[in-house]
């Protein structure tokens, strides 16, 4: 009992309202404290230790968002998977089992993958994911020009949406540089179809940035701290208007 998921709500940028939450997951450990993901899973991602987190972030990220469906609520969730999760053999089959279990349904889902070496069309993660989006799910690439960025997969795998990495976001305000690769970004993403989420804003300017480059969802400490399962569903009843 010592893991439990937050969620954090992604806004969309027009109008600012939720509609969508990453979760993400927190580990208390009985001596060490708050352990950050940051930390662990990299660690436990080189580990067969990764299976079981992952199975466990999925039975209860499901379970959740099952319940939110019975209450109304119809944000989209998004899940992170590791590099590990897409190429262990079968993932896809029972990662879609998972959902259709609780009832869901493979569109209520997005996963989050980072970009890297791995990620090929033709190797056994790429067909995974090909699977996965086929049976509806959507795929994002999390931290987007965070480190290798290849436009090669860009094209390549079925991807839906695009969120630029906070290291971006962060010098918005101030460097004409990092405004012009978050300009370049968000149109390329566009001219492929793509749906682009600006991560980790902190402050209103770099949410109006992300508004006037024509970013479609945004996420950040600037707008909400990730938050307890029972505080998210309070805050989107707080704002009905965003579920149309
Ligand atoms: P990520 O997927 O890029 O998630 C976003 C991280 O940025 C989260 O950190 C979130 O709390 C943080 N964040 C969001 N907005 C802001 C902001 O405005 N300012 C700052 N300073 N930080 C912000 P967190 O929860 O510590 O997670 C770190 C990473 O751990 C995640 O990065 C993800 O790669 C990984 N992770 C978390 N949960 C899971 C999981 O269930 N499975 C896997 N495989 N990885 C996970
Ligand atoms: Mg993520
Ligand atoms: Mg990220």
């Amino acid at each position: 009992d010592q893991f439990h998921l937050v969620y954090q709500p992604r806004f969309r940028a027009h109008d600012l309202a939720p509609v969508a939450a990453e979760a993400l997951l927190r580990w208390n450990h009985p001596q060490l404290g708050a352990v950050s993901p940051a930390e662990f899973i990299p660690v436990f991602e080189r580990t067969t230790l990764m299976d079981g987190v992952t199975a466990w972030v999925l039975e209860h990220a499901f379970s959740q968002l099952a319940q939110w469906r019975r209450e109304g609520l119809s944000l989209t969730l998004s899940i992170n998977l590791s590099a590990r999760d897409v190429s262990r053999k079968g993932m896809a089959d029972a990662f879609i089992s998972a959902l259709l279990c609780k009832g869901l349904s493979c569109s209520d889902v997005e996963i989050e993958i980072t970009e890297g070496e791995w990620l090929r069309a033709d190797s056994l993660p790429g067909e995974q994911l090909q699977q996965l989006a086929a049976a509806g799910v959507r795929v994002a690439i999390d931290d987007f020009g965070s480190g290798y960025s290849n436009f090669g997969y860009l094209t390549e795998l079925p991807i839906h949406t695009i969120k630029l990495d906070k290291s971006m976001i962060d010098d918005l305000p101030t460097d004409r540089r990092a405004q012009l690769k978050v300009q370049a970004v968000i149109s390329l993403a566009h001219g492929l179809g793509y749906n682009t989420v600006g991560e980790g804003a902190e402050t209103p300017e770099q949410v109006a940035l992300l508004q006037a480059y024509g970013c479609d969802e945004i996420q950040g400490f600037a707008l909400s701290r990730p938050l307890s399962a029972a505080d998210l569903a309070q805050q989107l009843e707080e704002a009905p208007y965003a579920q149309t």
